[in-house]
């Protein structure tokens, strides 16, 4: 068996880490490499772009059916063979978010999933914008080795990325995961690159990769697809080609060094400031979500 490269990827719901995993996911598929990318958000929607857009059943639900559980109840196959699971969450309202996980974790290690497809790659694209117990497990138990957060430039983005930075840090010194880079999301204008790398710099962290908003993805996911299927000759494709290499050639690990709450504020702060020296203060101040794509 060799040894599977394990990765976290984390960020805020909604800033698009199961867009980008699963892109990832199919770029390193399509590369010849073995996949298994584990949806740990209790929307349990990470892997519909490999599988048409539709849901598979969750770990969690699989659990509380109260059947024998077999893999195939489990792991479904998607696009380019990658295997998908997803943990699932607890019934609104009920529980912990992050049981889902730990649930997960251990089914697998106990039916010996991971023996048995022998994985290169294992991707969990987790829910980040939680500090909860649940959602540390794959940075605390040793289950991944390298974690990568997706932000845009939105301060709720931001401060997410900081408090994850806060949960590495802590874990560091008893064997948990560290980082390896921030994969910045839905970059249109370059004010929100430059909050971005300004970021990573008062962070001491890296930058992966740079990914822009862009229309391609929006077609590919009405088509349930990532943009590695739907349309592979696209720049965005490209993109996430260059973004999954660079992952699984990436060695480096370090513990960052997150901003003070009082420290972030300063530094929000600054950034408006300069927001509304600019000229095209208008324009540079949209969100992500509400700009219109670049491409
Ligand atoms: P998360 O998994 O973090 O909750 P998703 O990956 O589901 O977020 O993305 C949320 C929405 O944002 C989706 O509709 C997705 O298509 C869109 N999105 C994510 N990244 C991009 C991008 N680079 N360009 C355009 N749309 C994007
Ligand atoms: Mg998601």
């Amino acid at each position: 068996m060799t040894k599977a490269k394990n990765i976290a990827i984390y960020g805020k719901g909604g800033i698009g880490k199961s867009t980008t995993t699963s892109n990832i996911s199919a770029a390193l598929a399509d590369s010849g490499l073995k996949v298994i990318q584990i949806g740990c958000d209790p929307k349990s929607d990470s892997t519909n772009n490999l599988r048409g857009g539709k849901s598979i059943p969750t770990v969690l639900d699989a659990i509380r059916s109260g059947k024998k559980i077999e893999i195939a109840d489990i792991v479904y196959e998607g696009f380019g063979g990658v295997l998908c699971i997803e943990a699932g969450g607890p019934e609104p309202g009920v529980g912990c978010a992050g049981r889902g996980i730990i649930a997960a974790i251990e089914l697998l290690r106990q039916k010996k999933v991971f023996e048995q497809y022998d994985p290169d790659v294992v991707l969990y694209d987790v829910l980040g914008d939680v500090v909860c117990g649940g959602f540390s497990v794959p940075i605390r138990e040793g289950v991944a080795e390298q974690v990568y957060t997706v932000t845009s430039a939105d301060f709720m983005a931001v401060y997410a990325a900081n408090n994850l930075f806060k949960g590495i840090k802590k874990y560091a010194n008893s064997g948990g995961a560290l980082f390896s880079g921030i994969i910045a999301n839905s970059v249109a204008l370059p004010i929100q690159r430059e909050i971005i790398d300004d970021f990573a710099s008062q962070t001491g962290t890296t930058i992966a990769e740079y990914v822009p908003r862009s229309v391609t993805i929006i077609r590919s996911e009405l088509r349930g697809q990532t943009a590695v299927e739907y349309d592979p000759d696209s720049e965005q494709a490209e993109v996430y080609r260059r973004l999954a290499k660079a992952i699984v050639t990436n060695e480096k690990k370090y513990v960052p060094a997150p901003l003070e709450a009082e420290n972030l504020k300063t530094w929000a702060e600054s950034w408006s400031d300069r927001l509304l020296e600019k000229k095209d203060d208008e324009s540079s101040v949209r969100t992500p979500e509400t700009a219109s794509p670049a491409t």
